[in-house]
């Protein structure tokens, strides 16, 4: 087998990127809201069918424009997963808020909707629903919810570009939808994301907002006669050198995800044999898609067996990983939000689940390497294998 070392993730150029960036400098401004910022744009409401799409410098930053966007303040109440990154609580909290924890689906990791409206008050003003691995969340349920209680329904779909559940994209279902572009997702441009904005009343506040509070963009487009101070806003734009290189990325992005499918796939099928003998469980999705292939995991039989092949994949110079550690038993979690009923799957998940290397120019051969791999762990482990 071979020495060379397979890493978790590598971010992936597709090979404009450069050529782009340098026509940005050519077009002599660099800063936001430039030719290559409106490209991108209009591509991502092309391709995935959105009122609007604002490019942001992450989805950290989209999450805390739909934060103001829902109008979410000081003791109001979102409900979310635990399961997720930090930033999906941390948007809100910024506002005052308070995230209120649910826990998720054992199949899909998602958001477990059938306990969303137990979890609502008088306080609640959003939901918000994190497709994790690109897998879709219940969106027609939690839409209804939504609907019938007045709530924000915003999408956390870092993880989700060009992932559909049926013929919507994903960020495109709720409210708002927010998109991530740092290295470790499927397109990418370093750091960077956008907001998808499909309720047409909140447009024209969204780009006040992303414009530092002003009225830049009616400005700009001859709307008004003067740029001014006319609400709360932050800089939430990136520049155009990050944009140029987004678009590179987005004209290449199905491609992306369809040579990641084949690799999902190339795991599933590898690994399905030892699934079947209970060593570990394969992903379960509602539709046996792989979506866009953002993720490839494995749920171990325990903490303890987790943390025996990581190491022994480091050893064979293969590095795994795994997450989330759930926020609700984080620090930050404990002092700024609070759960609704017990969390028991969030809380087992995060302790058994592994994540497997999966890159954008990953090779078959690497996949089938971290699956011989695995196979050995078992076999080096009778107690486990004659089970
Ligand atoms: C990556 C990720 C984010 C944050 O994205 P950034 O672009 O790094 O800010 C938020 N939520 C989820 C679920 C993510 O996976």
């Amino acid at each position: 087998m071979s020495k060379q070392v397979i890493p978790f993730n590598k971010p992936f150029v597709v090979g404009k990127e450069l050529f782009y960036i340098a026509q940005a400098v050519m077009n002599g401004s660099i800063a936001g809201d430039g030719e290559f910022t409106t490209l991108c744009q209009g591509w991502l409401e092309n391709n995935l069918g959105c009122e609007k799409a604002l490019l942001t410098h992450s989805c950290t930053a989209a999450l805390e424009m739909a934060a103001i966007l829902a109008d979410v303040g000081p003791g109001d109440e979102v409900i979310m997963p635990s399961f997720t990154f930090v930033s999906t609580a941390n948007a809100f909290v910024l506002r005052g808020a308070v995230p209120v924890f649910v826990d998720i689906r054992d199949d899909t990791l998602n958001l477990d909707e059938r306990l969303v409206e137990a979890a609502i008050t008088d306080k609640t003003k959003a939901v918000v629903a994190v497709h994790y691995a690109g897998q879709p969340c219940d969106m027609d349920v939690l839409a209804q919810i939504c609907e019938k209680h007045g709530l924000f329904l915003i999408e956390d779909a870092a993880q989700a570009i060009l992932a559909r559940d049926r013929k919507r994209a994903l960020g495109t279902i709720g409210h708002l939808g927010c998109l991530s572009f740092h290295e470790t997702k499927n397109v990418i441009s370093g750091e960077g994301g956008a907001l998808l904005i499909n309720d047409p009343r909140l447009v024209e506040r969204a780009e006040i907002i992303w414009q530092k509070g002003t009225n830049r963009k009616a400005f700009s487009r001859g709307e008004v006669s003067k740029y001014t101070w006319v609400d709360v806003g932050s800089s939430f734009l990136p520049s155009e050198l990050t944009a140029a290189f987004l678009y590179a990325q987005l004209e290449h992005g199905e491609r992306i995800n369809k040579h990641r499918r084949t690799l999902y796939e190339k795991y599933f099928s590898l690994l399905r044999p030892l699934a079947a003998d209970g060593l570990f469980q394969l992903p379960r999705t509602l539709d046996d898609k792989p979506a866009n292939a953002h993720i490839f995991y494995l749920l171990m039989r325990s903490v303890e067996e987790r943390t025996a092949l990581i190491a022994f994949l480091r050893e064979h110079g293969v590095n795994a990983v795994f997450h989330y550690v759930p926020l609700h038993d984080s620090p930050a979690g404990l002092r700024y939000a609070r759960s609704s009923g017990q969390l028991p799957i969030t809380t087992d998940v995060s302790q058994r689940l592994l994540r497997l290397p999966l890159f954008s120019d990953m090779r078959s051969r690497q996949v089938a390497h971290v699956c011989a791999c695995i196979a050995r762990f078992f076999q080096d482990k009778p107690s486990s294998a004659s089970r």
